[in-house]
């Protein structure tokens, strides 16, 4: 058997839209029927994105990050979009990509409204849902990877069976550091992603005195429910911790020889930017 699939490393997304693009250049004004009709016109009121790449901006300067999640048609198990379609108009081909027939498909716009990732669009010029076919068509002709996959410069777009244990698809599965978009919907996509976007918190910490210094070498403990994580500061006195879990709770505490100790709790809602913390020199 045949399974396709993708994986997505966020770590390695540049943002550079190739994807997006090259997508776009495969589909917009091509009917590739019977797999697709055409795309509307980028430009025009129905413009539609197969894969959009999702741009988030984090913390704040000094200390800001921007991640890019490139997200496609996550090819689900308990995909929705199959129950909500009449007539099987949305259908698994065996090779596992989730298909719209597009005449079958033909006013069905309870198909276009049932993705919880919001990858399906509604044509109302044709009354159809549209969305990406993993470029069928091509893999069908004899292509080895979709366009987007093709087209990523850096690799960050992998596609292959997943039940080929010796694809790379396969053998990077295994290697771990897998993650569900969004796994909240449990409709058990199998697009998986690397290094989707997690809270951090940073600071900077200064020795003051007559002449302020960088505290270089100084040990940062963050101490949470689930654990302890310690760092030492950079010769800018800049520290970070990353891949926390969005709203937890946790206490920083920063103990320098011969400084008064400094503790902060704080909550990861968002990135944070702890900012200058300035270590006092212990009274007396
Ligand atoms: S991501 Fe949306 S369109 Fe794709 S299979 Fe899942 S529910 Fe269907
Ligand atoms: S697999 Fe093909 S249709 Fe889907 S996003 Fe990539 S280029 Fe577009
Ligand atoms: S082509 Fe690759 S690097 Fe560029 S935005 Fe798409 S996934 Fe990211």
């Amino acid at each position: 058997m045949t399974n396709f699939s993708m994986i997505v490393d966020v770590e390695k997304c540049t943002g550079c839209y190739a994807c997006f693009l090259t997508c776009r250049d495969e589909y917009v004004g091509n009917d590739h029927l019977p797999y697709s009709i055409a795309q509307p016109a980028a430009n025009s009121e129905f413009g539609q994105s197969w894969i959009r790449v999702v741009e988030e901006e984090r913390g704040t300067f000094p200390k800001a990050k921007i991640t890019y999640t490139p997200i496609m048609c996550q090819n689900c198990e308990d995909a929705p979009c199959i129950e909500a379609a009449e007539n099987g108009a949305v259908f698994r081909r065996e090779d596992g990509i989730v298909m719209i027939d597009p005449e079958k498909a033909d006013g069905q716009k309870t198909i276009a409204d049932s993705c919880p990732y919001g990858v399906i669009f509604w044509n109302e010029e044709k009354k159809v849902a549209q969305k990406c076919t993993f470029c069928s068509h091509l893999l069908d002709d004899g292509w080895k990877m979709p366009r987007c996959a093709e087209a990523c410069p850096v690799e960050a777009i992998l596609f292959g069976d997943l039940d080929d244990p010796d694809s790379a698809i396969s053998q990077k599965r295994q290697a771990g550091r897998m993650e569900e978009l969004n796994h909240e919907f449990g409709i058990k996509p199998t697009v998986a992603y690397v290094g989707l976007p997690k809270r951090f918190i940073a600071g900077e910490v200064v020795l003051s005195g007559d002449v302020e210094e960088c505290a270089e070498g100084i040990s940062v403990i963050l101490a949470g429910d689930s654990g302890t994580l310690s760092t030492t500061t950079d010769a800018f006195g800049d520290f970070e911790f990353t891949g926390l879990t969005e709203g937890s709770d946790f206490t920083i505490e920063i103990d320098a020889p011969d400084r008064q100790n400094y503790s902060v709790d704080v909550r990861s809602d968002t990135d944070l930017n702890l900012g200058v913390i300035m270590l006092e020199p212990l009274a007396g």
